[in-house]
């Protein structure tokens, strides 16, 4: 078998690049382990309209929960403040998506541009000649195909070993790593247009908790944490009591959240979405991100075969153009995810407290200085977040 690109892994990356490839004309198969692509799902399921901007594709309602239109923080007090969607921080407005229904109908439209899928067929190495990537070989039911390649694109997630196979430096160590634990629930007496994001030591440690909803009284409850005593799962059980509903599924899964690769591409390679570090490390995010570098991928694709040039100088145009697109972005948000790190619960509970009923757009600099007169401590975060902005 013989392909132009070969790209493992079929979720959002995976889809995301075959689609392009394919878009552009090329002769594209993409490879998935699993047995049906979008489950199990390892996600809350939010994201931004700009990820359909990026996708051109018209939102379905086949995969929409509900249209969310801001984000609520709670102080582990319980105090909190609302920061409503496009403003001048950044918070887009968005959806909650049914991912399983989302990621199978992405690669459906990949499959309607052209592309080959194979599922339930695990790449197991790299065929490699003169230290270029120009194939893979994988296993698929019991049996193993060589299959060659001008580009293999590796968007293989956060469990990635393509990249590693290829020579390149991972980042993903345990301890940069967010574990989860989140549940489905039914019975959610909730506002279906706002997410809500719950910080404190003992509510998430290192992390924080989400509750996503899904409109109709379902929601997704789940929490991140790093370093904890105790498992995701254990803080998740203990949140949950409060509330009389009850859970229809259960997602364990990890974030990466060190920052990007140093390098995400080689000779006939290049590495995309969780496999290369792409999450925003400051809130999880990984949607819009994977998609962004996902399409850049599969248009860099294009070009370098139409150009015959798939070296690895020609590749460097894959990783120049995804980080002059997000890679400031991701500087900023690992400079806030050790800011927030930082902060106590009694940080946290006086922030909300002087947030609290404020239109977050229009916090006055001399109301942030009297504050900062009680805070010094918390200078360099409000100096971040407020003063920069406005
Ligand atoms: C608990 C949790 C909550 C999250 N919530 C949000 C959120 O609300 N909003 C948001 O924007 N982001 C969220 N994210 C992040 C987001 O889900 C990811 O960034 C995004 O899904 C990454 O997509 P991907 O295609 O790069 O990787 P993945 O979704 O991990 O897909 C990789 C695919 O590759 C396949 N694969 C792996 N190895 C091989 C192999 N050798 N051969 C063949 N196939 C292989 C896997 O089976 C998998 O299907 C969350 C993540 C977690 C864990």
């Amino acid at each position: 078998m013989k392909y132009d690109v070969v790209v493992v892994g079929g979720r959002l990356g995976g889809s995301t690049s075959s689609l392009f490839a394919s878009k552009g004309g090329l002769d594209v198969l993409m490879i998935e382990k699993r047995q049906e692509i979008g489950t199990p799902v390892q996600c809350a399921e939010a994201t931004t309209n700009e990820t359909f901007n990026i996708l051109e594709i018209e939102p379905s309602p086949k995969y929409l929960c509900t249209d969310i239109k801001g984000v609520d923080f709670y102080a582990p007090s319980g105090k909190h403040f609302r920061v409503k969607g496009n403003n001048m921080y950044g918070f887009m407005e968005g959806y909650v998506l049914e991912r399983k229904i989302f990621d199978k109908q992405l690669a459906i439209e990949s499959a309607k541009a052209g592309t080959d899928i194979m599922v339930k067929t695990t790449v197991k190495e790299l065929i490699r000649k003169d230290g270029n990537v120009c194939g893979v070989v994988a296993k698929h039911l019991g049996k193993t195909v060589e299959i060659k390649a001008d580009i293999v694109i590796a968007a293989d997630g956060l469990e990635s070993n393509i990249a590693r196979m290829a020579g390149l430096k991972t980042v993903n160590k345990t301890e940069d790593i967010a574990s989860c634990a989140q549940y489905e629930m039914v019975g959610m007496d909730i506002d279906p247009n706002y997410l809500q994001i719950h910080h404190g030591a003992k509510i998430a440690p290192g992390g924080y908790l989400w509750i996503f909803p899904k409109g109709d009284g379902v929601a997704n409850i789940g929490l991140g944490v790093i370093n904890s005593k105790e498992t995701a799962i254990y803080h998740l059980n203990k949140f949950i009591k409060k509330f009389d509903a009850t859970p229809v599924e259960l997602n364990i899964g990890g974030v990466p959240l060190a920052g990007p690769m140093e390098k995400t591409y080689s000779s006939g390679l290049m590495v995309v979405g969780d496999a290369a570090g792409q999450v925003d490390p400051m809130n999880g995010a990984g949607i819009q991100n994977t998609v962004k570098c996902g399409r850049i991928a599969g248009e860099v694709a294009v070009e370098a075969i139409e150009n015959e040039d798939t070296s690895s100088k020609y590749l460097k145009k894959y990783e120049d153009q995804w980080r002059s697109a997000i890679g400031k972005t991701l500087e900023t948000s690992l400079r806030y995810q050790k800011i927030f790190q930082n902060l106590k619960d009694d940080d946290f509970n006086v922030l909300a407290e002087f947030l609290e009923g404020k239109n977050v757009e229009s916090i006055s600099k001399l109301s942030i200085l009297k504050f900062l007169k009680n805070y010094p401590h918390l200078i360099t975060l409000l100096f971040n977040v407020f003063i920069l902005k406005q």
